[in-house]
């Protein structure tokens, strides 16, 4: 297993973690497999989309913000509630499959964490099995 660190700045934040995913399977010496990136936090996701235009990171974590507003009538008293249903409707895990020790993604694709109840240093989880 390998860890990725990340260390967010904002209260909600995306981070593009694709260049250290690939590093870890090009490193890793497995050819062919299945790669699961994963964050044990429960404010923390991952999920993958257009890493092009940074723009787009912007949208997501906006339309997030009015489908789940931070200020609403939640029962958790921690008072995170909104940073709780956004890691539980995105995820916190990814598998991607390894050909040739590369990890199959499109062309306009990549590999993100978001913290939503930040700012925190994370760890990331990846794990890699195959041949
Ligand atoms: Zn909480």
């Amino acid at each position: 297993m390998w860890e990725i660190s990340v260390k967010t700045e904002k209260h909600s934040e995306i981070a593009d973690i694709t260049f250290k995913v690939k590093q870890i399977v090009e490193a890793s010496g497995i050819k062919n497999g299945l790669c699961t990136v994963y964050v044990p936090h429960t404010t923390a996701a991952i999920f993958v989309n257009e890493n092009t235009d940074p723009s787009v990171k912007e949208d997501i974590l906006q339309t997030l913000d009015k489908l789940v507003p931070w200020d609403d009538a939640y029962s958790h008293i921690e008072g995170n509630a909104a940073a709780h249903i956004k890691t539980a409707i995105i995820g916190s895990s990814r598998t991607f499959i390894v050909e040739n020790m590369k990890i199959i993604l499109g062309t306009w694709q990549g590999i993100f964490f978001c913290e939503f109840d930040g700012p925190r240093e994370r760890t990331v989880y990846v794990e890699i099995i195959g041949r």
